[in-house]
């Protein structure tokens, strides 16, 4: 049995993992893809439940492997990758898979599964208030911050390729328009 893909993109800190976390808490035909990545776990993750955690190396060698739907190299030498073997875990149980990836990632899945695939791009209302947002998150230093700045103004040009733009400017709207879009979707 082969499931459907509900792709949810956008620059940190526009809310994306929040709109993520309340459709899979919603709908239970839904299941979470777990990435794997090179990055270190922070404080409050777990091996598989929010990522599959595997070192620098271990990553190269799978991509070697073709054993990732898609991949990229997010910051240096902190890669993230969706895993062949996730999906087809996902689709076993009978359910579609739901994914939390970067812009570029998100396309390149929706470019692989056509019809199959509903990709969504969360938007800050704005470059300013998403600097805000980042700012009283309080995660970054100014250098990181400014990196998360300038990748997101590259990512917003890319919110006409995807099939729905939600625009997170009230977290309620965000919530309901993202539930409306994925319901329609999985009824077609
Ligand atoms: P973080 O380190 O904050 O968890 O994630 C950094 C960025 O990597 C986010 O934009 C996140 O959506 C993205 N990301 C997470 N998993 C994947 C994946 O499997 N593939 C791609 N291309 N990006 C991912």
């Amino acid at each position: 049995m082969t499931g459907k893909l509900c792709i949810f993109s956008a620059p940190s800190g526009s809310g994306k993992s929040t709109i993520v976390q309340h459709l899979i808490k919603l709908a239970p035909d839904l299941a979470f893809s777990i990435s794997a990545t090179s990055r270190k776990p922070r404080k409050d993750e777990l091996e598989g439940r929010d990522y599959y955690f595997i070192s620098p190396d271990k990553f190269r060698e799978k991509i070697r492997e073709n054993a990732f739907l898609e991949w990229e190299e997010v910051y240096p030498e902190q890669y993230y990758g969706t895993l062949r073997t996730e999906v087809e875990r996902i689709w076993k149980e009978g359910k579609h898979a739901l994914f939390d990836i970067d812009v570029v990632g998100g396309l390149n899945l929706k470019r692989e599964f056509g019809d199959k695939a509903c990709a969504i791009f969360i938007q800050p209302p704005s470059l300013e208030i998403l600097e805000q947002r980042l700012r009283s998150r309080g995660a970054d230093d100014e250098i990181s911050l400014r990196k998360r700045l300038d990748k997101a103004s590259a990512e917003l040009q890319y919110a006409s390729r995807f099939d729905y733009i939600v625009v997170n400017d009230r977290l309620e709207h965000a919530l309901s328009d993202a539930e409306r879009i994925v319901r329609n979707f999985l009824k077609k």
